[in-house]
């Protein structure tokens, strides 16, 4: 089969590879009908993420047709359509149990270098590299998709790939950072980041309840749909105190809570990031945490920060005075996925929300690495790259 496959920092490419099997008897293998490039799949791309290996199976906002399923596999059946969350949980543990899939005990089997790393191991990812498990990504003709009976939501008939597709990621991402902030009536939320995350945070805060939404980023035609999803916006080339400006529009009080939907590759002017970029390069630091500082920075005192972006390693001049000071609540983490799969859809089913308008690109797997390195390098307005599978 086809898949995209990563071969290198900035290196992307199709080759023919072995199609998955049933490895378990709790397994289903799909044959993936629509596939989504995410702005997290730039952090393996530029090489930030250790642990890749040549060849590897990129992709994990997927969703398709069931082709096969395993012996012990109750919910699921050959034929069904569904959309695959990018964690992986058992359904079993404690975590699964408490709907904390993101942090299963079981799905990773290479824990131990996460527990080395962070102390505790979170749950295996696809398509996100061996400290998450080694599992092979969508981004391809077929998946192999464990514990499908927990890692699947059956997409009823009549509705477009393309209306369902970001239950898998970036949709329940998007509205678990706002749901982590806590919004009451009447709340100003500053999201950092206009691209697919925070465009689905600024519809979801507004669902959960937000008077305002103010979006930052640089890039015009995102600051183009964050408007158009009812945020003021701001664009960081032009204003260097973004703290200043937020307090500004706030009358003097800052943003009840700020999201940092951009994570470890942080641009911007700041001193600090200039310094961030250096050490980044030479392997010195880790992340580029710039805006999760002016997040901090600019929330006002006993507000949230939230924090769906990604981060790796350890954060350079980080502000926790500034945080205590004000007595900041941080939420983060990655997204437990399964958890909003079935109520996300029905907003969808409802016309609350259709997040297919955040697609920029359609394309086939053959130009998968040109729109690696488009994305990557913000040309021609990407915003969002679905992959359409023959
Ligand atoms: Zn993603
Ligand atoms: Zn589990």
């Amino acid at each position: 089969m086809k898949a995209l496959t990563w071969e290198g920092k900035h290196s992307i490419a199709v080759k023919n590879v072995h199609e998955p099997t049933i490895l378990n008897p709790l397994d289903a293998i799909v044959k993936v009908t629509t596939a989504a490039i995410c702005g997290s799949d730039l952090h393996l791309y530029n090489g930030y993420i250790p642990t890749m290996r040549k060849g590897d199976i990129m992709g994990h906002e997927t969703m398709g047709e069931v082709m096969e399923v395993g012996s012990m596999v109750k919910n699921i059946k050959v034929g069904d359509r569904i959309v695959i969350p990018f964690d992986i949980g058992c359904g079993h543990c404690q975590h699964c149990q408490d709907e904390e899939y993101s942090v299963c005990d079981n799905s990773n089997p290479n824990f131990i270098i996460p527990e080395k790393l962070y102390g505790h191991s979170g749950a295996g990812l696809f398509g996100y590299s061996h400290m998450y498990g080694g599992y092979a990504g969508g981004q391809a003709e077929y998946i192999r998709v464990p514990y499908v009976d927990t890692n699947s939501l059956v997409i009823p008939p009549g509705i477009d790939d393309e209306k369902v597709l970001f239950l898998s990621d970036i949709f329940p991402t998007g509205y678990m950072a706002a749901e982590n902030c806590n919004i009451k009536p009447g709340d100003t939320v500053a999201i950092w980041g206009a691209g697919p995350v925070g465009l689905m945070a600024i519809k979801s805060a507004f669902l959960l309840g937000a008077e305002r939404v103010i979006a930052i980023d640089h890039v015009p035609a995102r600051l183009k749909l964050a408007q158009d999803c009812g945020a003021e916006i701001i664009n960081y080339e032009d204003i260097d105190a973004i703290t200043d400006q937020l307090s500004f529009l706030t009358g003097g009080r800052g943003p009840d809570s700020c999201i940092d939907a951009v994570g470890m590759e942080a641009h911007g002017h700041t001193i600090l990031n200039a310094i961030d970029t250096v050490k980044q390069k030479i392997k010195l630091g880790t992340d580029r945490p710039d805006v999760l500082r002016r997040a901090i920075q600019s929330c006002r005192e006993g507000g949230t920060v939230s924090v769906p972006g990604v981060y790796g390693g350890l954060l350079d001049k980080f502000p926790f005075g500034a945080a205590f000071g004000k007595g900041l609540t941080m939420k983060m983490g990655q997204t437990h996925t399964q958890k909003y799969m079935k109520p996300l859809l029905d907003r969808i089913l409802n016309d609350d929300i259709d997040p297919s308008f955040i697609i920029s690109h359609r394309i086939d797997i053959d130009k998968g690495p040109d729109a690696y390195e488009g994305f990557n390098e913000e040309k021609d307005e990407y915003i969002k790259v679905v992959i359409k599978m023959q």
